[in-house]
Parts: structure tokens; C-alpha cells; sequence
């Protein structure tokens, strides 16, 4: 092989193969035609391949031949997906390739997953401004930070009584939006906790400067990576209104249901329970006794010769003698016993967790404290006193005659004197 061709081989593989490329064909083979055509060849595929795997799809492609012309093609096809996918990102979801096989199989499949997911966020927008504009709360969305308007609803503007100008790039606190301070700050703090809350009780200004109650169910969602909170609002105005004066009905009711019972249940005159509460405490006393060995005493107490007292004094004295009786009694007495009318000028306790002894020195100190008092317009009086213990299960009748029977025997003996009986 003559040194020429042996020269052009290697120039060819250097060209061909090397990593940098000489800065031009050597001398001896200037004037080869053929030479410089595979030369130039090889220059401008290297040089196009080069530019196309950066990127770069301007540069213009030289020469000519097969497979220049496939390089041609190729940077055609990448020009064609290049615009392709700009008319896609500007929304033309028509587009469609053929060009690279699988690659095209996929760029497709991309584009009509893309265009149908687009048209799903699109549907999810208006359907949450239809919500957003019909729904009739009121309905608000303000950002998290500054509390600015951002959106609103119709039914906002009618709870509030703003236009929607009057609204426009405001914040809460140029309106005057939130009534109280602390409750706002509340919210805040819940919705910064959580995420969202449901149903928070919060008042809110109209533009006419009237208080509406308002049930606040808020969360924060983000628009463009902004926070804002989305609000709606319940008016619970007149409910509340209505409510309070339900409460206000009920608490009336009750102090009236209370008065009535205490009513049924107080001697007129004396101010002291009557019978019907004497025979209401009796039968719950023996009942609780059947549980237990705790004794229960009863005492009925009658005025001496009172009738002498209607009789030298009038009846409206012996009434006030009723009363100022009444007062030493329940004075005398402790803090669990009983006190109230029987009946005319005869008084019952009841002594419950006191047996015969205990019970019969209360009555010794009653009867004591009733002699020696110095009744108004009248002057000395006595009582005589019936008691009747028991330390197990008995009916109220039974122990109420016993205590009568004892009372009996005290005015039997002289009156001014304690009697008592044991059931046990
Ligand atoms: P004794 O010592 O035996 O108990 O004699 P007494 O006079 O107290 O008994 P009596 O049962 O004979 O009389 C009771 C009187 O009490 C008769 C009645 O007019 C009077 N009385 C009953 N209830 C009232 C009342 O509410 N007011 C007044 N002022 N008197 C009453
Ligand atoms: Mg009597
Ligand atoms: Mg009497």
C-alpha cells in the first residue's frame, strides 16, 4: 500500500474516530476532491450530532449524502415535538406524533392523560364556583395572613350588608368585621392548630353596625401556593335570640315550679313546713330506716290551754303566739330535725339518727325554752310533749299515734312534761 492511501486511511479514522478533530485536512490531500467531500462530511455530521445532543436544533446541518440527510430529518422530527409541545402547554391538546415509535406511543398516551386531567381540574373550578356562588350561607375567603377579602358570595354580602365594591381588596379589619377580639384570636389559633373547625360560635358587624351571631365553619386552602382560609358562615342571630328566651322561660318556670312546691309545702301562718311535707319526710325517714339500724324519733308538741289564749286574747294574738311558738322551736332544734305544723296549735319534728334518750333531752330544753319565754301581749305559756323512738321498720301512723299516746299521758299527768314511748 502506497504511503497516500495508507495516510488518507489514518487521516479518515482520526477524523472519524478521535476526540479532537485536526484543524484541517492535511496538505498532500488538497486537491482530492473526494477527500475533502469525506472530510467535510464527517465535519458536519460530528459537528451536527453534537449540537443536536445539547439541545440545539438552529444549527444549520452542510453537506450532503444519505446519511446527512437522515440528520436532516431527525433534527425535523425533534423541531416538529419541540413546537408540538409548546402548542400543548398552550393548551392545544390535539396534537399527535408518529414520528419516533415507542416515543410517540408515549407522547400521545401523555397528551391525552394530560388534556383529560386539565379538563378535570376545569370541571372541579366551576363546580366549586357554582357551590361557592349558590350556596346560601354566606360564604367568604380571606387570606391567612392579612385578612383580606378574596372572594365572597352573594349570600356575604346580603348577612353583611356590604356591596360587593364596598368589599373590594378590603380586610377584616378595615370593615370592622369581628366584634370581639378574643374570639377571633380563638378561631385563629384553632385554624392554625387544625387545619380547619367546625361550627365556631363567633360575632360579627354589619355595615349598619348591627351584631350578627355567627357559626363559623372555616379551613385553610391554599390558591398559587397563597394560604387563604375559606369561611362559611351560619347566621344564628334569631335562633339565639329565641334560644335565650327559652332558657330565660325554662329558668322562670323553674323558680315558679320551685315556689309552687315550696308553697304546697309551708304552713301558711307559720312559715314552717306543714303536714303534707311532715307526712312526705316521715314515710322517706321510716323507708331509709328498713336499710339500716340508725333509730328515728317523732315528737308532737301541744300548746297548754290555748284555747284560753283565743279566748282572753283574741284570735289574732293566739295566731301570733303560733308564730312566735314556731320561731323557738325551729331556733331549738339542729340542723337535721324537722320542723312543722301538724295541725291547730300541735307541732310535729321529726329527730331522724336520735333514739328515746336523745330525743327526750331536745324536748326537755324545748319545753324549757318555751316556759321561761315571755310571749308578746301574752306572757308565760307551756307545751306538753309526746315522743315516740324506734330503731326499726314501722308505718308513720303507727309511730305518729304512739307519739300521741305519749302526748296524751303528758297532758294526763298535769301538762308542762316531757311523755315518750319506745317501739323498740
Ligand atoms: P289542752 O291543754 O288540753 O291542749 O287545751 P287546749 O285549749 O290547748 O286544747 P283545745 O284542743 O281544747 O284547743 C285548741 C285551740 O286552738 C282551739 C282552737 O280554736 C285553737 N286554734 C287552732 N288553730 C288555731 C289557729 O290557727 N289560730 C288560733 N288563733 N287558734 C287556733
Ligand atoms: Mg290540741
Ligand atoms: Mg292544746
Amino acid at each position: 500500500m502506497i504511503d497516500y492511501e495508507k495516510n488518507g486511511i489514518s487521516y479518515i479514522k482520526k477524523v472519524l474516530l478521535g476526540t479532537a478533530i485536526p484543524d484541517a485536512i492535511p496538505e498532500e490531500f488538497l486537491d482530492s476532491k473526494e477527500m475533502k467531500d469525506i472530510d467535510e462530511t464527517i465535519r458536519s455530521i460530528r459537528t451536527s450530532m453534537h449540537a443536536i445532543g445539547n439541545g440545539d436544533l438552529s444549527t444549520k446541518i452542510q453537506g450532503s449524502g444519505h446519511t446527512i440527510g437522515v440528520i436532516k430529518n431527525l433534527q425535523a422530527t425533534l423541531k416538529t415535538l419541540t413546537w408540538q409541545t409548546k402548542r400543548i402547554a398552550e393548551g392545544d391538546f390535539s396534537q399527535r406524533t408518529d414520528f419516533l415509535g415507542e416515543f410517540s406511543k408515549a407522547f400521545n398516551t401523555m397528551t391525552i392523560k394530560l388534556e383529560k386531567s386539565i379538563q378535570e381540574v376545569k370541571d372541579t373550578k366551576e363546580l366549586f364556583e357554582m357551590v361557592f356562588t349558590t350556596i346560601p350561607d354566606a360564604t367568604m375567603i380571606i387570606s391567612l395572613e392579612q385578612g383580606k377579602l378574596f372572594d365572597f358570595n352573594k349570600a356575604f354580602c346580603q348577612l353583611v350588608k356590604y356591596s360587593k365594591t364596598d368589599l373590594l381588596n378590603k380586610t377584616m379589619v378595615d370593615i370592622g368585621f369581628f366584634k370581639e377580639t378574643l374570639q377571633e384570636n380563638a378561631w385563629y389559633q384553632e385554624l392554625r392548630k387544625n387545619n380547619q373547625c367546625y361550627n365556631t360560635k363567633i360575632n360579627i358587624v354589619s355595615k349598619e353596625n348591627n351584631l350578627i351571631i355567627g357559626l363559623f365553619s372555616s379551613k385553610i386552602i391554599y390558591i398559587d401556593d397563597v394560604a387563604y382560609i375559606i369561611s362559611v358562615i351560619k347566621d344564628i342571630t334569631e335562633l339565639h335570640k329565641i334560644e335565650e328566651k327559652l332558657i330565660l322561660s325554662e329558668i322562670k318556670y323553674r323558680l315558679l315550679a320551685k315556689e309552687m312546691k315550696a308553697l304546697s309545702e309551708t304552713d301558711k301562718l307559720t312559715q314552717i313546713y306543714n303536714r303534707v311535707k311532715l307526712d312526705e319526710v316521715l314515710y322517706n325517714e321510716l323507708e331509709r330506716i328498713g336499710l339500716s339500724t340508725n333509730p328515728i324519733a317523732l315528737m308532737i308538741i301541744d300548746i297548754d290551754d290555748f284555747k284560753k289564749v283565743n279566748d282572753q286574747f283574741g284570735h289574732q294574738v293566739g295566731d301570733s303566739v303560733l308564730i312566735e311558738f314556731a320561731n323557738i322551736l325551729s331556733q331549738n332544734i339542729r340542723e337535721l330535725d324537722i320542723l312543722g305544723r301538724w295541725g291547730g296549735e300541735e307541732f310535729m319534728i321529726i329527730l331522724p339518727f336520735t333514739d328515746l334518750d336523745g330525743s327526750s333531752i331536745i324536748a326537755e330544753k324545748l319545753r324549757k325554752s318555751i316556759a321561761n319565754n315571755d310571749f308578746v301581749g301574752v306572757g308565760h305559756l307551756t307545751a306538753s310533749f309526746g315522743i315516740a323512738a324506734t330503731k326499726e321498720r314501722t308505718t308513720p301512723d303507727q309511730l305518729a299515734s304512739k307519739a300521741d299516746k305519749a302526748l296524751y299521758e303528758a297532758k294526763h299527768l298535769g301538762k308542762n312534761r316531757v311523755c315518750s314511748y319506745s317501739l323498740y
